[in-house]
């Protein structure tokens, strides 16, 4: 008799899950339109010619070497990506009030986060957008978060942000609460705030002292402009909140299974941050002693490089405004087919998602009857369509609706 017969089975992760019956799918033709990765034009998985680069200078660095690397990873990458995100000539920066962990990605930098917030700071409720990236339950959960709560975001009705709910939601929540904002690139529903709501977001989480936990998994990636994609940040940072921020390098930089990421602190205080950083060290020598190389190595070389930094900017662009025009494909091909409803927010909304409206029962008929993955909240990632599956993508929803 098994010691483990008691273990329940845990349910499917539905996007994984998606991801292998698409692959296991024989019919043709059939789009994916599930997993959250960039896809050329050509439907297929893209590395970052700038990477490309860089791995093949560091393939030739006789000096590079398999050591560890220390507890909270390469120094030279954990500046860069926190200068990347609040400003070369950040303030809190220079006054060693912020400062940047290397995690394992950005799941890793949430966790790390999470740890942190309900170990050291004893803080215990979380709130997220309804909806959300699903993932974040489960990371804070797991880290030891017992209350998890939700705030307004998505409006069915309008299909784009509920805001005088978000809100409302945000004035009742108790002291202290951990508020999980999307930095940029809403995930799921591609609907970020404007400028003048991300104010009044500050505003209400300073009256009733909530805590920022941003999540930034698309800067550069969302707008084709880093600076851009970090300004809501920023914001927080000048209206002088103390806050933690994921930082994700799989999308902007292609580098998916190489557990890039770097967690951001920002502090009021300088001898403060010191003892932070004592306890995040020895939070991750007690999890994975330290971090992997590899990928934060590409990326430290080409953020401290003004040349392929520049040519990282270039690719952004380029994976961006692909995105962009697929946006305006897929719009387009809907209204011309007369598909019941407006289709104005595929244009409008950012990022690599678009919560298309579709419901869970059209969306499984997208699967059943077109072979067109997508998750059952009606989800889709516009880097899976392309001009060659386009067409079929837009008559399939259109069919699909009537
Ligand atoms: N946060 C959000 C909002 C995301 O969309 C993702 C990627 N899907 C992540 C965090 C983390 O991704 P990763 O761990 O691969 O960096």
């Amino acid at each position: 008799m098994s010691r483990f017969r008691n273990v329940p089975q845990g349910p499917p992760i539905e996007v994984f899950a998606l991801n292998k019956a698409f692959l296991d799918d024989p019919y043709e033709p059939k789009v994916n339109l599930g997993a959250g990765a960039y896809r050329d034009e050509k439907g297929q998985p893209w590395v970052l010619p700038v990477v490309r680069k860089t791995e093949r200078l560091m393939a030739q660095d006789d000096f590079l070497n398999h050591e560890y690397l220390p507890v909270l990873g390469l120094d030279t990458f954990s500046s860069a990506a926190t200068a990347l995100l609040l400003g070369e000539d950040s303030h809190v920066f220079s006054k060693g009030l912020a400062f940047g962990v290397q995690v394992l990605s950005g799941t890793g930098a949430l966790r790390m986060a999470a740890e942190f917030l309900s170990k050291q700071l004893k803080y215990n409720t979380f709130y997220v957008s309804d909806p959300t990236w699903e993932n974040h339950n489960l990371v804070f959960t797991n880290a030891g978060f017992k209350d998890a709560r939700k705030y307004r975001y998505w409006d069915p009705k309008t299909r784009g942000i509920d805001f005088e709910g978000m809100i409302e939601d945000l004035k009742s929540a108790p002291e202290d609460s951990v508020i999980i904002l999307h930095a940029c690139a809403h995930n799921p529903t591609g609907c970020d705030p404007t400028q003048e709501q991300w104010k009044k977001i500050a505003e209400v989480m300073e009256e009733r002292k909530l805590f920022p936990m941003f999540d930034s998994a698309y800067q550069g990636f969302a707008s084709g402009d880093i600076e851009k994609d970090a300004w809501a940040v920023r914001y927080f940072v000048d209206k002088g909140f103390e806050l933690l921020c994921a930082q994700s390098f799989a999308k902007n930089f292609g580098l998916y299974n190489e557990r890039v990421g770097n967690l951001t602190f920002v502090a009021n205080c300088k001898e403060v941050a010191v003892a932070v950083k004592s306890q995040v060290t020895l939070s991750v020598r007690g999890m994975y002693s330290n971090p992997p190389n590899h990928g934060a190595r590409i990326v430290a070389t080409i953020l401290n490089n003004p040349g392929l930094f520049q040519e990282w900017k270039d690719c952004i662009k380029i994976m961006s405004r692909r995105i962009h025009s697929m946006r305006k494909e897929l719009r387009d091909r809907l209204e011309k087919l007369g598909t019941p409803g407006s289709w104005e927010h595929i244009t409008s909304q950012i990022g690599m998602f678009s919560y298309t409206g579709l419901n869970a029962k059209q969306s499984e008929h997208m699967i059943e009857c077109f072979h067109v993955y997508m998750l059952k909240s009606g989800r889709i990632n516009m880097c899976g369509l392309n001009p060659e599956n386009v067409d079929y993508v837009a008559k399939a929803i259109y069919d699909t609706i009537n």
